[in-house]
């Protein structure tokens, strides 16, 4: 389980002024479940991605999984743990133009030298439909791009899937892919959180969250 208590993240605007980005007091994810978060722009959705896994500092809070404290963490122990249990996608996917799409997946450290890594990465792409025989990343639309970037998310087979409105980009048929991949990896018992207003990928999710200036917003106020 990956649970949050009384969660801050403090940024500063444009006038050096502080502000909560978001603060979340109680929030668990189970092995198994997956969620939606909606919410509108702004609203906090992607800085609690980053906060689930580590990305950005807590003003305050902890993050504990499976009963130990993340947030206790050394940076260093926290990026290790990171790599071991957690597949993010982001939301401006962060890939590398220059790099291969093979190469994206499997990491440019392993590729080459690994042939299972190789592997595993190519039958990921087949599987969204992205083309393994581009040079570069680049040369490709900006769905197969968004199809990377979740491809390199599954590549460690982590099990905690974090992704950052994973259809945004994508048509339909492809949005339904990527959604069904992500049912069927909490089915699996994965821990899977979506920021997404993908209606198609909320309805396939276990529980709907929203969220609203930086909050949590129960059902009954909306
Ligand atoms: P969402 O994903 O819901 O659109 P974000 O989490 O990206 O929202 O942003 C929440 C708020 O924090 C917004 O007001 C945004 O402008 C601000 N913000 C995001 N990242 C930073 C940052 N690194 N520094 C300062 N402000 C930020
Ligand atoms: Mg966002």
């Amino acid at each position: 389980m990956l649970a949050v208590e009384n969660v801050a993240v403090t940024y500063r605007d444009s006038n050096g002024q502080k502000f909560d980005a978001v603060t979340l007091e109680k929030a668990a994810f189970s092995a198994g479940q997956f969620t939606a978060i909606s919410g509108p722009s702004g609203s906090g959705k992607t800085t609690l991605l980053h906060a689930l896994s580590g990305i950005v500092p807590l003003a305050s809070g902890e993050i504990w999984w499976n009963g130990n404290l993340v947030s206790c963490l050394s940076e260093a122990a926290r990026d290790q743990w990171r790599r071991v249990n957690i597949g993010y996608m982001f939301q401006d996917f962060q890939l590398i133009p220059e790099l291969s799409p093979l190469a994206n997946v499997a990491l440019a450290a392993t590729f080459g030298r690994h042939q299972v890594a190789k592997n595993r990465a190519e039958v990921l792409l087949e599987e969204f439909d992205v083309p393994v025989n581009r040079k570069r990343t680049f040369e490709l639309s900006r769905g197969e791009q968004q199809r990377v970037a979740f491809a390199r998310a599954l590549y460690f087979n982590p099990p905690i899937i974090l992704a950052d409105e994973p259809t945004a980009s994508l048509d339909k048929e492809n949005g339904r892919l990527v959604t069904s991949r992500l049912r069927a990896l909490a089915n699996s018992g994965k821990i899977v959180v979506a920021v997404s207003h993908d209606a198609e990928l909320v309805n396939a999710s276990d529980c709907n969250l929203q969220f609203s200036r930086g909050r949590l917003v129960p059902d009954r106020a909306l």
